[in-house]
């Protein structure tokens, strides 16, 4: 809440100070005849009218979405800014137009005292405006302000050229006045450019930066369950992100996909900021194969031993079963490089395994309600105990298990 009160603050205090200077170097612009000082002064005014266009924007795009609009107002901002875009655009073209005319008289400016004050004042505030804004924004951290800042500082550039103009223009160098109205026109276009730029994109539907699409699909296929990711798209309008996300996963239960994607949704909405929705398509992905792990005390094939223990097990035994004709189809042995730890071995196994991709753990100790039973549930790795010996063994009742009755093995848990 604090964070949101500073931020305001600054960019309120920001408003009122840019308006003063429009005011006085409109006022001192007209009284001494300096292009210079009201085509600073145009500028000052692109930047309030750009900064109070943000804020009833924003108003407008707070409003509750309703029937004819079903995705809210969230545009409505980028609306008032193309429209802004223009205006300043055409503004600075007059100031253009206005320069080239005072290059071909020769005048010298008058009340020169007002237009040299209304110089400094400009120059000083802005100076001072530009390093409160960076302070604030850096403290805060609000990226919206740094760049505000950033902006200010740069306008330190056409408020020097301005003085520098009305002093040339005192000194005998007429046409430095309307050359310094000429540079300062280079602000007024830029800051007109960059906000046609900005809304154009957005009211285009581009996509968000680079940098968010790839934390999206990091997050996603980060969460246990997600099988291929096969199309993400992301769009902005206003400042709000709109995410459609398509994925592939091989659980077989609607609650648990259900549950899958509220939690991808979930992660993205508390790293990204200004997610308004995630919409996540779920397709069934059938790998056609089942895998088991097996801990195991030794790496010999079909004979090697079941182990009695699942974290201190030598090898996990990890094979693949074909799910449609229960065909046994490959086998390997994992070395267990967490057998020897003091702590945590079960933990780090069960991660491994997850790792692994494996479907289903069989073993003689019961993990249930111990962590790795955690790790592996929370990943959608069902467990299940034996009593067989060898390898070979389970493996054959797993085969007579499924062609005896169509169903899972008993005893299955998870
Ligand atoms: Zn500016």
């Amino acid at each position: 809440m604090v964070r949101v009160a500073r931020d305001k603050k600054a960019a309120l205090i920001s408003v009122g100070v840019t308006a003063f200077l429009a005011a006085i170097k409109f006022l001192a612009g007209t009284l001494s005849g300096s292009i210079a000082l009201v085509a600073d002064a145009v500028h000052s005014l692109t930047d309030v009218i750009s900064s109070i266009g943000v804020v009833v924007g924003l108003k407008i795009s707070d409003r509750e979405p309703t029937k004819t609009f079903p995705y809210g107002f969230y545009r409505a901002e980028n609306i008032v800014s193309l429209f802004l875009a223009f205006a300043i655009i055409y503004a600075g073209y007059e100031i253009v137009l206005t320069s080239v005319e005072k290059f071909t008289v020769v005048s010298a400016l008058v009340n020169v005292p007002y237009a040299i004050m209304a110089a400094l004042l400009s120059l000083l505030f802005t100076l001072l405006l530009s390093r409160y804004k960076l302070k604030v924004g850096r403290a805060e951290n609000s990226p919206s302000l740094i760049a505000d800042g950033e902006h200010t500082r740069a306008d330190t550039y056409a408020s020097t050229a301005v003085l520098a103009g009305i002093l040339g223009n005192y000194a005998g160098f007429y046409f430095l006045d309307p050359a310094s109205g000429i540079i300062v026109s280079l602000f007024v276009f830029k800051a007109g450019y960059g906000i046609l730029k900005d809304s154009i994109k957005v009211l285009l539907d581009a996509s968000i930066d680079y940098e968010s699409l790839n934390r999206i699909r990091e997050i996603t296929s980060e969460t246990h369950g997600v099988g291929r990711i096969q199309s993400l798209a992301a769009r902005s309008s206003g400042k709000f992100i709109f995410i459609e996300l398509e994925i592939g996963t091989k659980l077989k239960d609607l609650e648990q996909a259900h549950q899958l994607s509220d939690r991808i949704e979930m992660r993205i909405k508390s790293e990204i900021k200004n997610v308004d929705r995630v919409l996540i398509h779920i397709e069934p992905e059938d790998r056609g194969i089942l895998r088991y792990a097996v801990p195991c005390t030794e790496n010999n094939g079909l004979m090697s031993k079941v182990s009695g223990h699942f974290g201190e097990a030598e090898y996990f035994c990890i094979f693949d079963m074909q799910r449609d004709d229960n065909d046994f189809i490959d086998m390997r042995f994992l070395k267990n490089p967490f057998a020897t730890l003091e702590k945590r071995k079960g933990l780090k196994a069960a991660e491994l395994l997850v790792a692994n991709d494996i479907d289903k753990l069989i073993t003689k100790e019961s993990i249930l309600q111990k962590s790795p039973f955690y790790v592996l549930d929370d990943a959608y790795v069902a467990s299940e105990e034996t009593d067989l010996d060898t390898i070979g063994a389970v493996i054959e009742a797993i085969i007579v298990g499924m062609r005896g009755n169509g169903l899972e093995p008993a005893r299955e848990r998870g």
